[in-house]
């Protein structure tokens, strides 16, 4: 008798508080393994130096994003730190289906709406991972190293910090965030496990 197995694809959702390293997190996988992809999302948030259309986020206006919404093309969308962020079906259900995985950064309010979401496909492919800041400190000190928030943005995005750590109980996994190497090891041996769970797994079985 032989095997032949395929695949349903991952859809991998990242949160955790602004600063706590989890796009650039996404971003190093991304780069390193095939199989997966990055969702780009929509946002309404101005774009910030050094930031590309198309590839950090679509940006879009008000009018433009909630047209975006009214159209059905979000899986979800959210207000996050006074803007609007959106994850495009287009960036994920196909994808998912045909064998890829997907990495989608998003908040916790975005997570909570994929995770609740009725679709049997996409519960099948679903799985969430928190990055836990090690410490306020050290988040204060990334989200500042950063130096793309404004003063009032990088308070904004603190006073959210301790409501996004909240969360963490919901999700699957959870990464206290290390060095990048660390983190991304973790991350590896998430992702590397999870493709083997039986309940994605189509297989073929021939005489
Ligand atoms: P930033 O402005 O720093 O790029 O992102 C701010 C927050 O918005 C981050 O927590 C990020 O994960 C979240 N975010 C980015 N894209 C999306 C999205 O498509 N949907 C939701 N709900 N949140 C998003």
């Amino acid at each position: 008798m032989e095997n032949n197995s395929q695949r349903r694809g991952i859809l991998c959702v990242v949160s955790g508080p602004s600063g706590s390293g989890k796009t650039t997190l996404c971003r190093a996988f991304n780069d390193e393994d095939p199989e997966c992809s990055y969702a780009i999302s929509c946002t309404t948030r101005p774009m910030r130096e050094g930031e590309v259309n198309g590839k950090d986020y679509h940006f879009l206006d008000e009018k433009e994003f909630l047209a975006r919404v009214e159209a059905g093309d979000l899986l979800e969308h959210a207000r996050v730190h006074g803007n609007l962020y959106g994850t495009l079906k287009s960036s994920v259900i196909e994808q998912v289906e045909r064998g890829q995985d997907v990495l989608i950064d998003i908040d916790v309010q975005g997570a909570a709406l994929i995770r609740e979401h009725q679709d049997p496909g996409i519960q099948a492919s679903y799985i969430d991972i928190f990055v836990m800041p090690p410490s306020q400190e050290e988040l204060a000190a990334r989200l500042g190293g950063r130096g793309t928030e404004s003063e009032q943005d990088f308070a904004l995005r603190m006073k959210n910090a301790q409501e996004e750590i909240d969360q963490w109980p919901h999700y699957a996994y959870a990464i206290v965030s290390g060095s990048r190497e660390q983190d991304l090891q973790k991350f590896r041996n998430i992702i590397h496990g999870e493709r083997n769970r039986a309940s994605r797994l189509i297989i073929h079985q021939s005489a």
